[in-house]
């Protein structure tokens, strides 16, 4: 298949995501329309193209943090959900689990049940209006150390959310490991909440190991240093925890994969890991699902059926039930029947 025919074909799948930040979905022109609202200036290209410049993942946390600087009220969120449901949309995926990272705007003095209220509502309409299911996982940051994870976390607890159904452990990796958020992961699973941990993005394998030994994390972000540890992979085939993949993303923070073609989400499947596919922050890596997929199909040798079973394996990673994998996953099955493959 061409790639026309390629991103036709794959938009016909009903997808899911599993890592994808929604603050790194407003468009360009949702950026501007923050900042002319924020600063009361325009964004000059300049500005935009120094936005989306950085050499390594600190640089693109800069970046993200811009962002979210430019947001002037919980109200903003709305064009975060508008960009998201068309995005969405555009790549049929029918289920998403996006983080929201509540500690930037928390500082600057947002309040946490303003901003739910704003995403629930958004949720709803997305649902309504799309058929498509969207739950958000809080970001407890490793950037900002625990007390402020902590804090994060509980308010999950005075603001039950229904939309908000776990944490995430995101930010800088380098400078926050995980055996400082163990008092956080350890409530969230204790209270019936879901906790998922990047890992192993911008630091070595060990702390692919400390996030699933410390934190008993659900899912691994990224995950991609694994594969200098032979026991880890192993390891990692046993438990069957699913790894969140982002390959551009990765190529774009350069610190262990310096193209597609060499990404190791090839051995990574090969070997029998639970490996799912993503975009992580669409916006900043210019790309979106589809053409993930895409670059896997023509750079890693990903064939078609690898590729349904990848689709699947999103379906599987979910927080929901086995029935409703079930049920997503015969939906997959069926589009691929129906396109002769
Ligand atoms: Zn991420």
């Amino acid at each position: 298949m061409n790639k026309d025919e390629f991103c036709t074909f794959l938009r016909s799948i009903p997808k899911a995501e599993v890592h994808l930040h929604i603050e790194a979905v407003p468009t360009i022109e949702t950026l501007r329309t923050l900042h002319k609202k924020r600063f009361g200036t325009e964004l000059s290209d300049d500005a935009v193209s120094e936005l989306f410049s950085y050499d390594d993942l600190n640089g693109f946390i800069q970046s993200f943090l811009k962002v979210q600087d430019m947001f002037t009220s919980a109200d903003d969120f709305t064009y975060v959900f508008d960009d998201l449901a068309k995005y969405l949309v555009d790549n049929n995926v029918v289920y998403c689990e996006a983080f929201f990272a509540p500690s930037a705007f928390l500082k600057k003095g947002f309040a946490y049940p303003d901003m739910t209220a704003v995403f629930s509502r958004k949720i709803a309409e997305i649902k309504q209006k799309y058929g498509i299911t969207v739950k958000l996982l809080s970001d407890v940051s490793r950037t900002f150390g625990c007390d402020n994870a902590m804090k994060n976390y509980s308010l999950l607890d005075e603001y039950p959310c229904n939309d908000v159904i776990g944490i995430g452990l995101g930010g800088a990796e380098s400078k926050g490991p995980c055996r400082d958020f163990v008092p956080v992961f350890e409530k969230a699973l204790k209270d019936g909440r879901h906790a998922v941990a990047h890992a192993g993005e911008d630091v070595g394998p060990e702390s692919i190991w400390d996030a699933v030994n410390l934190l008993h994390t659900e899912r691994i972000g990224h995950g991609i240093t694994a594969i200098q540890d032979d026991k880890l992979m192993d390891s990692l085939k046993q438990s069957q925890i699913p790894l969140e993949v982002c390959v551009t993303s990765n190529v774009f923070t350069k610190k262990y994969v310096k193209s597609v073609a060499e990404h190791p989400i090839r051995a990574f499947y090969d070997r029998g890991l639970f490996v799912t596919v993503n975009t992580d922050d669409p916006v900043f890596f210019k790309t979106d699902l589809i053409e993930e997929y895409w670059r896997l199909y023509s750079e890693c040798h990903f064939t078609l059926a690898e590729i349904k079973q990848l689709i699947k394996n999103s379906f599987n990673a979910l927080f929901i039930s086995a029935e409703e994998k079930a049920a997503f996953c015969a939906q997959v099955e069926k589009a691929f029947c129906k396109a002769g493959i």
